[in-house]
């Protein structure tokens, strides 16, 4: 038994699953999560000394590659200064500034420690500046694991097969409406049944938790227009997107602003950090100025912060690295297209930008009917295939992969290699 299979066999007497998040335990792929140890550039070393190129990033902030040194020093010097105050500093207000430069919409912003928190947040916020209580989630996003969002969620939930969640009380969950994804039909339906009682709809603006699902041209718009006209807010969860298909997000990527707009890891340039931002007329709502309450010991935390600015400031000041990194991506999805084409498989290859996603299925994926098609098992013997060849995939079929600037022309190369080998010698 290797490293990874002893650890994991004590994981499993002292944590739930043997890990500490769903989407990291490799069941529904047959095979035990590799323990790992380090990370440099695109690669992730585990306790066996096996290196795999690594198309997780750690769920998204590894924009940059893994341990870059900037944003190393940069957290190193933090922590020398103190962990932790519990009291303002002048990198809280660095960050506030960088990401209300980098991102239009964004008046004002309040840093928390996670996506889920962010999002959280965001639609108390949505619900104490309406007067209203119902939100529209589309089937198949996820928003984090907040009672109220696990409702037809994607991500873990969907690769569990549970859509929704035991202990979360029905009370928490009768004011979410469901709506499909790229169908506008379904969020006019609920808009016109009860429009005066919706405060927010929230949407990722590429849905990246059932694989990758692009938003048809129109969509973003039309949720744009449909929310004014029945004055809800528009939520826009860049969690995923943020920072990555450019470097005013999904927003900037489709031209559409949201009224509020939730962040996540990718601030954080690794370290823990969530943010909910917007307009300042809904901001100033927020605690203390306002009456929406919403407090965290460890917001803002200096460590954490440090790495989000000098991570943030990188890709501020090198406007070519998204073009470096989408056009790498655009050759990367293409070239696994054709490998596709010449065996016998059904797939669909979807990508925006870095997040891509290969579905095993003839149907094209537009939404979460579409993306559930997807054979689950070829998924897993592909990716068990692929791990254990040096490449290191997200274990489920409705998770995205993420390239980063770190990934030469050389290791993608080298991964269609292994691709090649699996579709078409079978080996
Ligand atoms: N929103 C989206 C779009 C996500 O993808 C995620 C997590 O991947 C979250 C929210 C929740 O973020 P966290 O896991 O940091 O709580």
């Amino acid at each position: 038994m290797n490293k990874s299979e002893t650890l994991f066999q004590e994981a499993v007497t002292v944590m739930p699953g043997g890990v500490n998040s769903p989407v990291r335990a490799f069941g529904s792929v047959g095979t035990t999560p590799r323990f790992i140890k380090s990370a440099k550039g695109a690669y992730l070393y585990d306790e066996d000394g096996s290196r795999y190129i690594d198309y997780v990033g750690s769920w998204g902030p590894m924009i940059l590659g893994h341990a870059k040194e900037a944003v190393i020093d940069s957290v190193v010097d933090a922590c020398k200064r103190g962990l932790s105050f519990g009291a303002a500093t002048a990198i809280e207000v660095e960050m506030a500034r960088l990401v209300c430069e980098l991102i239009p919409s964004i008046e004002m912003v309040r840093m928390v420690n996670s996506g889920t928190e962010a999002v959280m947040s965001a639609i108390r916020l949505a619900r104490g500046y309406t007067g209203r209580n119902k939100i529209i989630k589309f089937t198949g996003c996820y928003h984090g694991h907040s009672d109220g969002l696990l409702v037809k969620a994607g991500s873990g939930v969907m690769t569990a097969g549970v859509p929704d969640s035991l202990g979360v009380p029905a009370g928490c969950t009768k004011d979410t409406l469901s709506a499909e994804y790229n169908n506008l039909n379904t969020v006019t339906e609920h808009f016109q049944r009860c429009g005066e009682e919706i405060a927010a709809v929230i949407v990722e603006p590429v849905a990246a938790n059932m694989g990758v699902v692009a938003p048809k041209p129109g969509f973003l718009k039309g949720l744009r227009s449909i929310c004014e006209e029945y004055g809800a807010l528009l939520i826009f969860d860049e969690v995923i997107t943020g920072f990555r298909l450019g470097i005013d997000g999904a927003q900037g990527y489709y031209g559409v602003k949201p009224d509020l707009t939730t962040f996540g890891k990718i601030i954080g340039g690794g370290m823990p950090v969530g943010a909910y931002g917007g307009r300042r007329e809904i901001m100033e709502l927020v605690s203390p100025v306002g009456g929406v309450y919403q407090a965290g010991t460890l917001s803002g935390n200096p460590v954490a912060m440090a790495a989000g600015v000098t991570q943030l400031t990188i890709l501020k000041e090198h406007p070519e690295y998204y073009t470096e990194l989408n056009e790498k991506a655009d050759k990367f999805y293409c070239n696994m297209q054709e490998i596709l084409k010449k065996s016998g498989y059904s797939w669909q290859v979807n990508h925006v930008g870095s997040l891509g996603c290969l579905y095993f299925t003839e149907t094209e994926v537009t939404d979460y009917e579409s993306a559930k098609t997807s054979d689950t098992e070829a998924f897993a013997a592909y990716c068990k295939h692929m791990m254990a060849h040096g490449v290191y995939l997200a274990p489920s079929q409705f998770e995205a992969m993420f390239l980063s600037l770190a990934h030469t022309e050389e290791i993608l190369n080298e991964t269609l290699k292994i691709m090649e080998q699996y579709f078409l010698a079978g080996c």
